[in-house]
């Protein structure tokens, strides 16, 4: 499974940068999913060999409009390119409201459905491969964490410790087995800690605008990778004041670290900060200050770079059109 990044600037595109957008690919045939859709969006996937054909289903973090606006624009040209299957666009409230009312004022007709579903009551739903639920983030408006974990793995139980643990046979062990937890004696009982080792489900966690990143604690209990946003680092967010909603590298970097997050990926970074690196601020700034406390494999999401998550829990870059 692939993750493309779209977008990884925050607030205001720049030259280098758009706002927010990130597809989440399907390891076999070519079903994918996009995870907010900032402006200009359907721009960027013309960069890219994925087909709006595909696009199974759109995941929004929260409303603000560097993760939004290009929802109607993408939209609108899918149904330009005749696409008829429906789609599921998971957005927390007000989303759909937006969007009809878009489509009423500017007469959208859609040949295809969009099917709106609440963030807020997303819970270990499946999408293709994926068992999807969210998290909720502190943000100045609600705010989520889309966590996908792959549900078609052939997992093994470790029955051993099952029946020691006093878990009785049969539904519960069927549901565990596909990486969902369940309630027994009242108690929550995790999949993962049932799951043998070489057989776990891939998992992968997607934040929207958030500045406590210890609330993904939970979330991120057995995740391998973490995409996340720092926007800033420590000084200029000291500078910025309480009340911005956003976390600096630091910040990610330090709950990464204690959670023991294999792989992070920090995105969403200020305008502010270049990509040309010999001048600051730079986003090597930001680089620096996750990699001075975070000691797992770090990386800085540029627009259209494309990593994989194999099975093995290896996560490196490879081709965009790939
Ligand atoms: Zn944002
Ligand atoms: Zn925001």
């Amino acid at each position: 499974m692939d993750l493309l990044f779209l977008g990884t600037s925050s607030g205001t595109p720049t030259k280098t940068r758009n706002v927010t957008g990130l597809a989440l690919i399907e390891e076999k045939g070519s079903a994918w999913y996009l995870i907010d859709c900032g402006e200009g969006t359907q721009h960027q996937l013309l960069h890219t060999s994925l087909s709006i054909n595909d696009l199974k289903a759109i995941f929004i973090t929260h409303v603000h409009g560097d993760h939004c606006y290009g929802l109607p624009g993408l939209l609108a040209s899918a149904g330009m390119h005749g696409r008829k299957s429906s789609l599921k666009v998971i957005a927390p409230k007000g989303i759909a409201d937006w969007f009809h009312s878009t489509q009423t004022h500017t007469q959208l007709y859609l040949p295809f459905e969009i099917q709106f579903v609440e963030t807020e009551s997303l819970i270990d739903t499946e999408f293709g491969n994926f068992l999807v639920s969210s998290a909720t983030l502190s943000h100045r408006v609600p705010s989520y964490a889309y966590v996908f974990t792959e549900n078609s793995v052939e997992a093994n139980l470790d029955t051993e410790k099952l029946t020691l643990s006093g878990i009785p046979k049969g539904p519960l062990w069927g549901m565990l087995k596909k990486g969902i937890n369940v309630v027994h004696d009242g108690k929550t009982i995790q999949a993962d800690e049932y799951l043998k080792a070489s057989n776990k489900p891939r998992k992968i966690v997607i934040g929207g605008d958030n500045d406590r990143p210890d609330l993904l604690i939970e979330a991120c209990h057995n995740c391998n990778v973490l995409v996340h946003e720092a926007t800033y680092t420590s000084d200029v967010a000291a500078k910025v004041g309480d009340g911005v909603g956003h976390s600096y590298a630091g910040l990610v970097a330090s709950f990464a670290e204690m959670v023991s997050i294999p792989h992070l990926v920090l995105t969403h970074f200020s305008a502010r900060y270049q990509s040309v690196t010999e001048t600051s601020p730079s986003i090597k700034d930001i680089e620096n200050e996750a990699s001075a406390i975070f000691s797992g494999h770090l990386i800085l999401a540029e627009d259209f770079a494309r990593y994989r998550l194999k099975k093995t829990g290896e996560f490196f870059r490879v081709d965009n059109n790939n």
